[in-house]
């Protein structure tokens, strides 16, 4: 059977659902295949955590001696690096090597402060709008820190946020047991990202998905794209296994799945899977009072209404997304390691999911460089919820042929 779509999108995750929500608003026809459920991906399971103060990529100067010392430790590692000899894993890693410096950081500060915030103002509006119950919180994030050292690279990036005229509030001792009450005693100082959210990200986009729905999205789970046909720089069919779409234009917000799904395009899409868990349970009798990262550890604690949610690890070139309950304990210790717990945890669920990044971090959005009817939306590696309704919206301002009020090129697939 072959059908004819007006925007069809191509998975649907935190990228996916913010784009249909915002064509649908602007007035265009939606539909998006999943090839599993809708609302799920490597969104749901996510630490929640809205981050415009966001604005240094992944690739960064010190990221490289950062991660080997960390795996010199194995156990406590907050970073891991699959073994594999597959050429595009190889070029991906040359290539994110070549990408930790400062002109990197300098090229991205601007778009990714830009998109950030476009992005952290449609979360608060969508939320009010829709009347979303998702335990959202404008509470900031707290980094807590144990050891000088980190907490002289926190009060660094504190700075570096006020250059660029964005809040974030350091932290002394006194000051940071008064903020957190369930810190530890051994917490000697932290930064508050004020201008940061959170929210439960499952709920998010459970409510997202009923709301494109009611707004008249043809939403298929269970539907793969297998195949993706284009001719004279157009597509003109995408084929999943009992059904064809002829779209008007697609949207490919894969995830980490990009690659494939891209392949019959010719398209480069440099993405390679950066795996972390997380681990849920009902609240604690001590709950932190908002969103934390734990400085050293790099482990993200998001109180979620009537829940906690524990997540963390980013392992390079790892697809499965199986967790690995070693992980799932050690995270939990490292938990255990900055705030008051309760001595037994009730967990509930436990998750693994693929952060999608690109060599340079910093997200893939954009048109085509070879096909006139096809946006790029992937590629948001550790801020895919949090950049989610910016990227949204500004997909829809490409589909009605709207120039975004910043400067996309730095987000362009012709960088690769
Ligand atoms: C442990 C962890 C914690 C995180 N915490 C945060 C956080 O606090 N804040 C934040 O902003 N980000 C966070 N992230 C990152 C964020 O989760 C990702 O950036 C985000 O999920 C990417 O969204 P996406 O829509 O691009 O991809 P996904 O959510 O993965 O969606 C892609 C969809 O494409 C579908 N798909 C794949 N192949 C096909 C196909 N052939 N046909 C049809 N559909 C297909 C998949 O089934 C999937 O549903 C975290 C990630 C992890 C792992």
């Amino acid at each position: 059977m072959t059908t004819k779509a007006d925007v069809l999108i191509i998975g649907g995750g935190a990228i996916g659902l913010s784009a249909a929500y915002y064509l649908l608003k602007s007035g265009r026809s939606v539909t998006v295949l999943d090839r599993d459920a809708i609302g799920q991906g490597s969104s749901a399971g996510n630490a929640g955590h809205i981050v415009p103060s966001h604005i240094v990529p992944l690739a960064a100067p010190g990221v490289i001696p950062t991660a080997i010392k960390w795996m010199l430790d194995p156990p406590r590692s907050p970073f891991g690096l699959k073994i594999s000899l597959s050429p595009a894993y190889i070029s991906w890693l040359i290539r994110f090597m070549a990408a930790c410096s400062e002109e990197n950081v300098t090229r991205a500060i601007p778009p990714f402060k830009a998109l950030g915030l476009l992005s952290a103002k449609n979360f608060a509006d969508l939320i009010a709008e829709e009347k979303f119950s998702c335990s959202y919180q404008e509470t900031g994030l707290l980094f807590l820190y144990k050891t000088e050292s980190a907490f002289a690279g926190g009060r660094h990036e504190a700075e570096l946020l006020h250059q660029h005229d964005m809040p974030a509030e350091i932290l002394d001792r006194e000051a940071i047991h008064k903020r957190e009450p369930a810190a530890l005693a051994d917490i000697i100082g932290g930064v508050d990202f004020t201008g940061d959210s959170s929210l439960h990200p499952g709920e998010f986009l459970r409510l997202l998905k009923e709301r494109v729905r009611e707004m008249g999205a043809d939403l298929r789970e269970n539907t793969p794209v297998t195949k993706i046909e284009a001719s004279s720089g157009k597509i003109t069919r995408v084929v999943c296994p009992s059904e064809e779409f002829e779209p008007t234009l697609v949207v490919l917000a894969a995830g980490a799945w990009s690659p494939q799904v891209g392949r019959d395009l010719g398209l480069n899409i440099p993405i390679q899977p950066a795996r972390g868990y997380s681990l849920t349970m009902p609240a604690t009798k001590i709950m932190p009072r908002g969103a934390l990262l734990l400085g050293e550890r790099k482990v993200a604690v998001t109180p979620m209404g009537e829940k906690l949610r524990f997540t963390g690890r980013l392992e390079i070139g790892e697809m499965s997304t199986t967790p690995d309950l070693r992980w799932i304990i050690n995270i939990e210790r490292a938990v255990r390691e900055y705030i008051h717990l309760d001595d037994e945890l009730a967990i509930s669920e436990t998750w693994a999911g693929l952060r999608p990044t690109t060599p340079d971090g910093m997200p893939i959005l954009g048109k085509s460089p070879r096909h006139d009817n096809l946006i790029l939306a992937t590629g948001h590696a550790m801020l895919g919820l949090s950049l989610g309704p910016g990227t949204g919206q500004v997909v829809a301002e490409l589909a009605n042929g709207i120039q975004p009020e910043f400067d996309l090129k730095a987000f362009g697939a012709e960088r690769f």
